[in-house]
Order: C-alpha cells, then sequence, then structure tokens
C-alpha cells in the first residue's frame, strides 16, 4: 500500500518507535513540516563548529568563532529551512544573538585546540539486510590514545539523569557505522550539550553493537509490515503537543487519507530582512 523505504537512519529509526502514524506522514508521504528556531538554532551553531574546525589546532580559538560565525549566519539566513520559519527582523536578530552564545559557551565545554578531527559532517553508511543505514556525524576524532571518538553537538536541553541512558541508546547506532565503514569500534560516543555545559558520554562495547543490527532490523520489520498493510499505529504522549500532523490523526479526529492531497506543498514564507 505504500513504498517500503529503503534506507534508514538513527532519526527515521527513532521516528517510528516514537510513532509509527507520525513516521507514515513524515518518512513516507513526505509531507513537508514547518521549521523550528530551534532547529534553525541548532544548524547555525554546527555551522560555526564545522568551520572552526577545519581550521589548525591553534586557531580554533573564540576570537576565529567569532569571525566564521557571519559566514554561517549568512548562510543559514539565506537557507529554505530559515525562510521556513518567516522570522520578522527582529526575531532572526535574536535568533543570531542566541546563536552567538551558544558559540562562546562552547568554549567553556572543551577545548577545541586539543581535539584531532579525523571526520566533520561526515556521512557513514552501512547495508544491513535488505536496506542501507545512515547517518551523519558532527565530529569524527581521534583521542590521544589512538581511538576514535564520536562526537554529536546539541544545543537544546540535557536530558535528566535518569532519561540519560534513552538519549544514549540511540547513540550506538552512529558507533556501529564507524565500525561498518572504518573497521574500528569508536572508545566513546559524546553527546556536547552546548546551552547546558554538559557532556554525556557512553563507552560501546562489542555487546551494545552487536544488539543494534538486531533491532534495526526488528524495527525496519515492522516498517515494512506497516507499509504494506497500510496499518500505522498511533502513539500518543507528550510529542503530540509539538506534532505537525495532529490535524490528519485519528487521535484527533483527523483522517489520515487525507493528509497527502491538504498538506500545503512547501511551506512558501516571505523572507524576512535580516
Ligand atoms: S498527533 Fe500524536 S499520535 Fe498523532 S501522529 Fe502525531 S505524534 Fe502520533
Amino acid at each position: 500500500m505504500f513504498p517500503v523505504p529503503t534506507s534508514l537512519s538513527p532519526s527515521r529509526v527513532s521516528a517510528f518507535t516514537d510513532c509509527p502514524m507520525a513516521f507514515r506522514f513524515s518518512s513516507i508521504e513526505r509531507l513537508p513540516e514547518p521549521g523550528s528556531v530551534h532547529t534553525v538554532k541548532g544548524t547555525l551553531v554546527h555551522r560555526v563548529l564545522e568551520l572552526l574546525f577545519q581550521h589548525p589546532s591553534a586557531e580554533r580559538t573564540p576570537q576565529r568563532a567569532a569571525e566564521l560565525f557571519p559566514q554561517a549566519w549568512d548562510e543559514v539566513r539565506t537557507s529554505d529551512e530559515f525562510v521556513r520559519i518567516g522570522l520578522a527582523a527582529p526575531q532572526a536578530d535574536a535568533l543570531a544573538a542566541e546563536g552567538r552564545t551558544l558559540v562562546d559557551r562552547y568554549f567553556t565545554v572543551e577545548d577545541p585546540t586539543t581535539i584531532e578531527p579525523v571526520g566533520l559532517e561526515l556521512m557513514l553508511e552501512a547495508p544491513l539486510g535488505g536496506i542501507t543505514l545512515r547517518g551523519i556525524i558532527d565530529r569524527l576524532e581521534r583521542a590521544p590514545d589512538g581511538t576514535l571518538v564520536v562526537t554529536d553537538y546539541k544545543t537544546g536541553r540535557s536530558p535528566s539523569p535518569s532519561q540519560e541512558q534513552k538519549r544514549l541508546a540511540g547513540v550506538h547506532f552512529y558507533a556501529w557505522l564507524v565500525q561498518q565503514a572504518m573497521g574500528e569500534r569508536p572508545s566513546s560516543v559524546r553527546l556536547v550539550y552546548v546551552a547546558d555545559r554538559k557532556v554525556i558520554a557512553t563507552a560501546p562495547t562489542e555487546q551494545s553493537l552487536s544488539f543494534l543490527p538486531k533491532r534495526t532490523a526488528a524495527v525496519f520489520s515492522a516498517i515494512e509490515k506497516a507499509c504494506t498493510t497500510g496499518q500505522f499505529r498511533t502513539s500518543p504522549g507528550p510529542l503530540c503537543n509539538y506534532c505537525a500532523f495532529r490535524q490528519w490523526c485519528p487521535e484527533f479526529g483527523g483522517d489520515p487519507d487525507k493528509a497527502a492531497a491538504e498538506a500545503p506543498v512547501v511551506y512558501a514564507l516571505p523572507q524576512s530582512p535580516a
């Protein structure tokens, strides 16, 4: 009834496990989702850090980051992602200011002059059964002991201690991809929460990585079944408050079969001068 996807990313796997119906709308029917200030801010900070790490280690200073900021901001404010959120000039200025604050704060979390990156915004993929698993790693680096370390920047709030393990569960996916693509198991996967100046990390083991293909294959099998039967379960919960598809969700009286016809083709909001 629906085409079965041929590739999966960690975020798509999470999206299906969070709510199969929302996954249908976003990943199968590919309905457009409005952007958010938060995701644009994240893109901005990621880009500044990517540019920073392209420089020799001694040059990765707060001053150099400040010099690189305008380039990143120009790229972001002319992107479709930014246009979709349709900010007026004062809100755009506020977003840029928050981005600058986050970049400054980054330097209090780690010292980039001591880091030896081997890949930035690195796209990795590996076959698993009949599908391709894909992921983009913010930064892959060599630790002083010669092992590989995966680092993922986060610009949102850090999880509470009771939620940390759940957040870290997904990042084993990245470690597995590195192992498949480069033949080396990373010694650590780190989530760097810039806003909260906090790093949480996990050390992938052979056992934790061997579990991942089994779990992903099980999720893919459930996706395949949902696509062929057309039955995508709803999973009402806190995520419904942020769901872009509520109007077509049966939990809210909507008809999912009308979504493809009724959803806007693009969110063509006017770009504000910034
Ligand atoms: S509103 Fe809730 S249950 Fe419905 S699709 Fe969105 S997340 Fe799923």
